[in-house]
């Protein structure tokens, strides 16, 4: 492990135990359920989006501390966007979550979404981290219907 890995670490470390926009919102205007079988990872998003900006963005779930920190992360990168620009993100996001191990990472401007660039080389974890962006696109899409990352 290369320091800048133990940094990504403390990083995803940090959100899983204080996960950021924890909770329900009532004003919620669009809601998504996302579910990763592999690790047992749930989420519920809760979005409040007015003239296509996410005015407020939280989140509910249970899994391991990838997906948490995902979403935690997540909701803080695109917490003021607008539908636009979230669905720019996504694209980058996962890009850069399926991209080929030891690949090279465009992560300028992305700041801490950053730390999961070194998802990549553990495929296992892929869908961990990558759980709550497909939750935010269903959310985005006003899918009623719960994804799944099988
Ligand atoms: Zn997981």
């Amino acid at each position: 492990m290369s320091d800048l890995s133990e940094l990504y670490q403390q990083v995803i470390l940090d959100h899983n135990k204080r996960p950021r926009n924890f909770g329900r919102l009532e004003q919620a205007n669009r809601r998504s359920q996302g579910h990763n079988p592999l690790c047992g990872d749930q989420m519920t998003l809760y979005m409040h989006l007015e003239d296509e900006v996410i005015k407020n963005i939280s989140f509910q779930g249970s899994g391991c501390a990838i997906s948490k920190a995902s979403a935690s992360i997540m909701t803080e990168s695109v917490k003021g966007k607008t539908k636009g620009e979230a669905e720019a993100l996504f694209e980058r996001v996962h890009k850069m979550l399926t991209g080929e191990p030891g690949g090279k990472v465009d992560s300028q401007g992305l700041g801490k979404l950053a730390v999961f660039s070194g998802v990549c080389e553990f495929p296992a974890r892929v869908k961990c981290a990558s759980l709550a962006w497909h939750t935010l696109r269903a959310a985005l899409e006003a899918k009623n219907e719960p994804i799944s990352t099988e």
